[in-house]
């Protein structure tokens, strides 16, 4: 009987599930229950080209697998007919702890709540969506795969601010780095692709989504990242403002802005949507492509941090052999892969424009035969690699 992975992706107010088939690596079933909480919520299930769709109040995340259970059954495959080896829980903020994907007992569950402090947004739904999915599946063991557990091999002078070391000591404020999971797999990919042992590789990885992360991959170790003690440090966001003076935030504070206040502007109101008036680079696009100015100066400071950051990194690794693109931003727009790279040939780094512009959507090369430097697409696949880790902790 194929055997499967159930991998589970919680927020606060939704969960989004995948059914994985453990030796092919195929995803056969694919869910969201949303608005948990928040009223009429909606669920969708998606089997073998089908889709089903129902709305009804999803209490909390206990009901969302009730109705994620009554999708499997509507689709003719009740949850209890499948071979389910584990349930992966994409975990957010695994702190210093918790160096790679972890079989969970009582007590991690629970150092995975104490840990909510450093990400109070993801870590309280990702522990109630572990709960729930033990209750409801108490027989199969659940394993967490944790967004920060790539980065646990940076150096020191990588992961410490320049702050006192007892301060930093006292409230944990480090580096930790998120988009572990996708940084892993894509660079992996990317060797893969190129055809030689991720070990020799020195790796510029940009994962471009709604969240963007720069990471420095050198044989496969993660030795620098963009995103700090939170997800807010780094590049330019769909709504997060990356990279901002400090004194800047309490310049703002003196003026007056709550502790709230500055964390909805920067969280939620800033990036390319306080920028340019959306969070969607498509629209972006569209504004530059219609002579708005704020949509211009948006691309513009998207385009010059992630310089900044490729700059960075190619000094620090002292040299690159591949820079790969990922997620909605990076496996789609064309135009802003261009404009990156556009400005490094001295370095080797030349893009193919007929390449990047294909409408290809597979891991594929962009750059130039010329370019010493392979610049590549590789579309991440985070659920695929929380199934692998998951099916390797099990099996030990
Ligand atoms: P992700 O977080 O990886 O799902 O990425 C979502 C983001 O990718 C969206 O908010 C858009 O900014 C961007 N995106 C998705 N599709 C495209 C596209 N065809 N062209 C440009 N940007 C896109």
């Amino acid at each position: 009987m194929t055997q499967h992975i159930l991998v589970i992706n919680a927020g606060s107010s939704s969960i989004k599930y995948q059914l994985i088939d453990v030796a092919t690596g195929v995803r056969q079933t694919s869910g969201l229950a949303e608005r948990i909480g928040e009223g009429l919520g909606r669920v969708k299930h998606e089997s073998d080209g089908r889709e089903f769709e129902w709305q009804t109040e999803i209490a909390d995340h206990t009901e969302a697998f009730a109705q994620m259970a009554r999708g499997f059954a509507d689709a003719g495959t009740p949850l209890d007919t499948l071979d389910l080896a584990a349930v992966g829980h994409r975990v957010v903020q695994g702190g210093s702890e918790f160096l790679t994907a972890t079989l969970i007992d009582d007590h991690v569950a629970e150092r995975i709540l104490a840990l909510s402090d450093l990400a109070p947004l993801h870590n309280p739904a990702n522990y109630s969506a572990i709960v729930a999915a033990r209750a409801a599946f108490a027989d199969v063991p659940h394993v967490a795969v944790f967004d920060t557990s790539f980065h646990q091999t940076l150096p020191e002078a990588a992961y410490s601010y320049a702050i006192a070391p007892e301060v930093a000591a006292q409230y944990g404020v480090r580096r930790y780095g998120f988009h572990g999971i996708s940084h892993q797999v894509v660079s992996q990919r990317a060797a893969e692709l190129l055809g030689r042992p991720l070990t020799e590789l020195k790796q510029i990885v940009l994962h471009l989504g709604n969240g963007a992360s720069a990471c420095a991959v050198d044989g496969g170790r993660s030795v620098d990242t963009s995103m700090g003690l939170t997800p807010l440090e780094g590049l330019v966001m769909g709504t997060r403002s990356g990279d901002i003076d400090p004194g800047a935030l309490l310049h703002l504070m003196r003026a007056g802005l709550s502790v709230e206040a500055l964390d909805r502007l920067l969280n939620k109101q800033s990036g390319l949507l306080g920028l340019g008036g959306s969070n969607d680079m498509r629209d972006i696009r569209a504004g530059v492509a219609a002579g708005d100015p704020a949509a211009r100066l948006a691309f513009d400071i998207y385009v010059r941090r992630l310089k900044h950051y490729i700059g960075a990194y190619l000094a620090l690794l002292g040299g690159v052999d591949t820079i790969v693109f990922t997620a909605g931003v990076g496996e789609n727009h064309a135009p802003m892969r261009e404009a990156v790279c556009s400005g490094l040939e001295w370095l080797g780094i030349e893009i193919d424009p007929v390449r990047n512009e294909s409408p290809d959507r597979g891991a594929r090369v962009v750059s130039s035969d010329a370019s010493r430097v392979a610049i590549l697409v590789v579309p991440t696949d985070e659920e695929a690699e929380i199934a692998r880790q998951a099916a390797e902790v099990t099996a030990r």
